[in-house]
């Protein structure tokens, strides 16, 4: 039923497709967004389109940026002989956040799920391997705790073990299928300290 015309409905269309925002909450930012000043509304816009025309994948780690190469792997002070692999750019912000790490990563930007149909191809490991022919001394998996992470991580290091490089998986505990974005900062640091030998 349309209460709200058109145009209101559209919005609160628009907002609920997104990931996480129900029903009820596609109203109240449809609400907000229509009682925000034109001016910030257009910022809030802009910033979308902005962000959707510009973002594109790193040409080394694959991680999401809008540059070229990325900012992690333009830094000179980065350890490039050491690769954290992640499931995604998500991941990877989640490390950079305990301000520990100093290697390099590889996005994969996905994992592999027999289930829903996503074989190696489907995920940038192609690339990865391409980039273990320069100098590497460690690849350390920290794909997810989930059966797609897990499965993901024991393809990696049984295609990366025959070429002589140390390949090693975060510590488990961290929670099954859980995130790693909503994983706290502590448990990262120790997941990534107690990493194991594959
Ligand atoms: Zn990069």
């Amino acid at each position: 039923m349309d209460y709200y015309g058109s145009q209101l409905t559209r919005l609160i269309e628009q907002l609920s497709s997104l990931p996480g925002i129900g029903g009820k909450t596609a109203q109240r930012l449809a609400f907000h967004i229509v009682n925000m000043p034109k001016e910030r509304v257009k910022q809030l816009s802009d910033a979308i389109t902005d962000a959707r025309e510009h973002i594109c994948y790193c040409k080394n780690c694959f991680t999401l940026t809008d540059q070229e190469i990325c900012p992690i792997c333009s830094n000179p002070d980065r350890d490039r002989k050491t690769i954290m692999v992640v499931e995604n750019s998500r991941d990877l912000a989640a490390y950079e956040k305990t301000g520990k790490y100093r290697g390099v990563y590889h996005v994969l930007q996905g994992a592999i799920s027999p289930m829903l149909g996503i074989g190696p191809g489907d995920i940038k490991l192609k690339e990865l391997m391409q980039r273990l022919q320069e100098d590497v001394n460690e690849v350390i998996i920290a794909t997810g705790s989930s059966l797609e992470g897990e499965t993901t991580a024991m393809y990696i290091s049984k295609l990366i073990k025959p070429t002589g490089i140390r390949v090693t998986r975060i510590a488990s505990g961290v929670p099954v299928g859980g995130d790693l974005e909503y994983i706290d900062e502590v448990t990262l640091l120790r997941a990534l300290d107690g990493r194991v030998e594959l």
